[in-house]
């Protein structure tokens, strides 16, 4: 029989949460394949973290670009009864939790400007100050934590300005300062040494600032590999990746598990004759008679191309090859003799075996650009 491209109405996933797309951005392809998001698996996630932090250690957690792909306002919900604060990178996303009505603390890590520092007073957001710019541009009533640069050299802010920006601080009793903060470069590595003399610098520094202020320097990496070494830096941790459930270096980590599991259909099978190329550039070719499979999904939503000829992808429990180039839209499926029935679900990445660091190393990357370039196209869906 001619195999032909069927389009199937949409799966029975009716709470599936389109995150208020515009229409024209949900084609078909997105029908045809979804993100489920595990809540209970981010409870877990949250126990482990919990469990390596000092009793009373605040979690402000880190939802920056969309939760890491996974949803922030979701996330966010999810997580406001068991946390102090939340993290994200720029004022829009405060904003945008604050209208979906997230009332914790929210610190946005970007500096503040002209454009946008009216949104930190209107929506209650807590700015980042690492220079006296920021801190004249605040309106009054404003709160903000200082960020101190101790190696990063990104944002912070440098050692030889803190004199000048605390003397600042004192002539602004209208605004609020409520924390100081650094950020750790090499904590994803368990032995490195850079932690601690990051640590040791943040110690001498951060004793200039008022002691009701909140200290804190946490990033996954030191909350899993440096958490006995740094008391200090726990009046509050900034878990981001180890949330979503992947390890922020090489080092697994037992007690995490992915949140995300990314699911499509098979619209279309094939047979090939052995020897007979597929897709693009003829990178791979049958080596036997049998049936190619093509699902809706394609480097445009995210897939990494650099995967092609190197990923699984699992049908009903049974690991396939992936084969031939990854093009925009679609991929192909090595299915051997078994002429899967369309419509089958076919699983890109699960919290088993296909697992976002798998493809991150693959194609030498780490799992948060791996789950951040999933695009927003594809449906999330929330379970638990
Ligand atoms: C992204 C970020 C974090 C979280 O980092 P993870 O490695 O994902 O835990 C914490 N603090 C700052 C300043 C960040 O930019």
């Amino acid at each position: 029989m001619a195999s032909e491209y069927i389009e199937l109405p949409p799966d029975d996933s009716s709470t599936v949460n389109s995150n208020n797309q515009p229409s024209l951005m949900v084609d078909q392809a997105s029908l045809n394949q979804h993100i489920t998001i595990d809540f209970l698996t981010l409870d877990q996630n949250i126990e482990a973290i919990t469990n390596n932090v000092a009793p009373n250690t605040q979690l402000w957690p880190v939802i920056k670009d969309d939760a890491y792909g996974h949803g922030a306002i979701p996330i966010a919900k999810r997580l406001a009864p068991q946390v102090h604060g939340f993290c994200v990178v720029r004022p829009l996303e405060g904003v945008i939790l604050r209208e979906a009505g997230i009332r914790q603390p929210i610190l946005v890590f970007e500096p503040p400007n002209e454009r946008n520092i009216a949104v930190y007073t209107s929506h209650n957001l807590i700015a980042s100050v690492s220079h006296i710019r920021h801190l004249d541009l605040l309106e009054s009533g404003c709160s903000y934590h200082v960020n101190i640069d101790t190696g990063m050299k990104r944002l912070g802010a440098p050692i030889e300005e803190l004199p000048v920006l605390t003397q600042a601080i004192q002539k602004r009793k209208d605004i609020y300062g409520k924390g100081v903060y650094t950020h750790f470069y090499k904590a994803d590595d368990p032995g490195s040494t850079t932690v601690a003399e990051q640590l040791d610098l943040f110690q001498r520094l951060q004793s200039q600032f008022p002691t009701e202020w909140l200290r804190h320097t946490a990033n996954s990496g030191a909350i899993f590999h440096y958490a006995k070494q740094l008391p200090l830096s726990f009046d509050a941790v900034r878990p981001g990746v180890c949330l979503y459930g992947y390890s922020a270096g090489n080092q697994a980590i037992d007690s995490l598990s992915p949140l995300l599991s990314w699911q499509s259909r098979l619209v279309h099978h094939q047979p090939v004759k052995k020897g007979e190329s597929v897709s693009y550039g003829a990178r791979w070719r049958a080596p036997r008679d049998g049936w190619v499979g093509v699902i809706p999904v394609g480097y445009a939503h995210g897939l990494p191309r650099l995967l092609s000829n190197q990923m699984q992808l699992s049908i009903e429990g049974t690991l396939y090859e992936q084969v031939g180039s990854i093009t925009m839209d679609f991929t192909l499926i090595w299915l051997g003799e078994n002429k899967i029935p369309l419509g089958s679900p076919v699983f890109l990445l699960d919290a088993d075996q296909l697992r976002a660091n798998v493809w991150a190393e693959k194609t030498q990357t780490i799992a948060y650009e791996i789950t951040t370039r999933i695009s927003p196209k594809v449906p999330r869906e929330y379970v638990g």
